[in-house]
């Protein structure tokens, strides 16, 4: 049976989360999921602390603790290249959520960016090899690279000046795809 778009976004958040949970749990630490997963459409989303959300974009929020997304960008990028865009952003926004519970002075800087991506990348690669994910196409390395290209230069979330550059992105994220968490 073929995921729906749904499917696969619940799937990235579930698994995103248990992941996080046992890597917590080995440091004696409790992991608190996020309190909601809240889809918009263009300029209709959840504000976060007097910020209007963007159009295509998601974003995690730390004030309220929630992720939100803009339900027709993802979908799109779903259809362009497959469950490997889901597993791209979801892990990386959750890779904030992450951020803010160990760090108290977390916020949105290129540095939390990349340490996400390289969250992101850790996340998926312990989802491949525990038979968790499959992935469709191509490497799970690859996958952020194949984001990048499928993506449109208007994208909030593939912003360069608020993210790094394509380059600097794919070498956090393989950087945490190869070695773990650890190395974030
Ligand atoms: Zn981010």
């Amino acid at each position: 049976m073929v995921d729906s778009f749904e499917d696969d976004m619940r799937d990235a958040r579930e698994l995103t989360e248990a992941f996080w949970k046992e890597q917590f749990a080995k440091s004696g630490w409790t992991y608190r999921p996020i309190t909601d997963f809240i889809p918009y459409t263009g300029n209709s989303g959840p504000s976060c602390a007097g910020h209007a959300a963007a159009p295509k974009n998601a974003f995690y929020c730390r004030k309220g603790h929630f992720i939100a997304y803009d339900h027709q960008w993802m979908e799109g990028l779903w259809k362009e290249m497959g469950d490997g865009s889901v597993y791209v952003i979801i892990p990386h926004e959750l890779g904030h959520a992450v951020q803010a519970q160990l760090r108290a002075d977390f916020r949105h800087n290129i540095q939390a960016e990349l340490q996400a991506d390289c969250y992101g990348g850790a996340t998926l690669a312990s989802l491949v090899a525990s038979g968790a994910l499959n992935v469709d196409e191509g490497d799970g390395r690859e996958l952020l690279l194949s984001l990048e290209a499928a993506g449109d230069s208007t994208d909030d979330w593939l912003d360069p000046a608020a993210h790094g550059t394509a380059k600097q992105r794919q070498r956090s994220f393989a950087l945490g795809y190869n070695e773990g968490v650890e190395a974030c």
